[in-house]
């Protein structure tokens, strides 16, 4: 049997709905890498009463309490002192923390007295583990008493994140002797319920390893854990299910264990030496931004036009004034003759186009909100899909880049890529 776990986020900000518990989500997503049930997710705001009664409930329903939030200098921040009291165990000075929180100070803001409270961080419940913090001055630190493991983390994310994977995850790993290895299957092109639907026998007869789904904007992925004696054991367990997947799935599948679509685009241009430009209407720059994000960007996007406005299109694009007259600004001609300006103008190996109808307003009965354009011209042909991404402003633009990315990755692997 696995172990079950309860998240506890501690912060009153949680509960006014000032930020989002997106560390939950996160510890959730990771911890279900490691074969580790998250049953109960809780809140409790900066009192330590009320924290108190939350441990005593999660201790009699999990066993390991993971906490985020709180552990920092003020004197709200009481996680560690709430917990260790739970949990029958004092707070001790850790000397060599303290060195190191005075040593952050000096070397930031030199000449400027630390606040004393500072060193409240440096107190730790006796015989813990302390988990470091690269990214901030406040150590978490995980303990066994009482039959349960506590492991306390950060509030925010980025430290939050970190310190679980430097510290958090070889503490777990080192409570089985089980491996437990994970592969993510990235997937475009095909709904959620349509993947669920053709792999749904398989999920549910598969025990180890395990095939979840995950839900992701605009795409989906599938995560596939065996849990075996050995690394080597696990991916054994793993290549046969993986295969099937594949076979099932075909070529909407655009990577196993990518970091993005946009990531997957990138690898392909640049292995196969080729640039690229954009002409962005309703998108306005979102691909432009989404490949530049990544680095060595530079050594295949040469540039892009936010051809917003239909002067744009024809001045800087060369999209003949008759076509949009004929066709309207949102239609295949004009995505076409958009992709192929960005592409000779620019002087780029492939050129995209995307124009559409983002919404709210500016719907037709022909060409509803959602209805986009998305072109790739290559120096051989040009493509154009033509597609209907819903009324949501804000997915009908992130799809809208999607197709143009899957466009080009669906180019470069030989793939069909118009309409699919
Ligand atoms: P600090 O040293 O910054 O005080 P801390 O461990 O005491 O760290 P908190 O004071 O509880 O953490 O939270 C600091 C900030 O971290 C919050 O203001 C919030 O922006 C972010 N944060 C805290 N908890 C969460 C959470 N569960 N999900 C997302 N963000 C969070």
């Amino acid at each position: 049997m696995s172990p079950t776990t309860e998240l506890i986020a501690v912060g009153t900000e949680l509960l006014l709905g000032k930020i989002v518990n997106t560390n939950a989500r996160d510890l959730s997503e990771s911890l279900s890498a490691l074969g580790i049930n998250v049953y109960y997710h809780t809140v409790v705001g900066d009192n330590p009463e009320r924290l108190r009664q939350a441990v005593e409930i999660a201790r009699n329903r999990a066993d390991i309490i993971i906490t985020t939030g709180g552990l920092g200098p003020t004197y709200d921040d009481m996680t560690k002192e709430t917990l260790a009291a739970c949990f029958g165990k004092q707070l001790v000075c850790c000397e060599d923390i303290a060195a190191k929180i005075r040593a952050y100070f000096a070397d930031r803001l030199p000449g400027v007295q630390m606040p004393e409270n500072n060193m409240r961080q440096a107190y730790l419940p006796e015989g813990c583990t302390v988990l470091r913090n690269d990214c901030g001055t406040a150590p978490g630190c995980a303990f066994y008493a009482e039959g349960k493991y506590v492991i306390m983390l950060p509030g925010p994310p980025r430290e939050c994140r970190a310190m679980f994977r430097s510290g958090a995850v070889p503490y777990l790993k080192a409570l089985s002797d089980a491996e437990i290895l994970s592969h993510n299957i990235h997937i475009f092109g095909l709904g959620d319920s349509a993947v669920e639907e053709k792999l749904r026998g398989l999920m549910q007869r598969l025990t180890n390893p395990t095939l979840a789904p995950y839900a992701k904007t605009g795409e989906v992925m599938l995560r596939l854990t065996a849990k075996a004696e050995s690394g080597a054991e696990a991916e054994r367990l793993m290549t046969p299910v993986l295969q099937e997947v594949r076979e099932v799935l075909g070529d909407v599948i655009y990577g196993i264990d990518a970091d993005s679509l946009e990531g997957t685009v990138l690898r392909l241009l640049l292995d196969a030496k080729k640039t690229i430009a954009t002409a962005e209407s309703c998108t306005a720059g979102l691909l432009s931004k989404r490949l530049t994000d990544l680095p060595g960007a530079s050594a295949v996007f040469l540039g892009g036009v936010a051809a917003y406005a239909n002067e744009v299109k024809t001045k800087m694009l060369g999209v003949p004034e008759t076509l949009i007259a004929d066709h309207g600004a949102v239609s295949g001609p004009v995505a076409r003759s958009m992709a192929e300006g960005a592409r000779t103008r620019i002087g780029a190996d492939f050129g995209i186009g995307i124009t559409g109808i983002a919404g709210p307003d500016g719907g037709t009965a022909e060409k509803p909100v959602g209805t986009v354009y998305v072109a790739l011209a290559t120096a051989e042909a040009t493509y154009v899909r033509n597609l209907r991404l819903g009324t949501d402003r804000t997915r009908v633009r992130m799809m809208a880049a999607h197709h143009a990315l899957d466009m080009v990755r669906r180019y470069l692997t030989n793939l069909p890529v118009e309409n699919i």
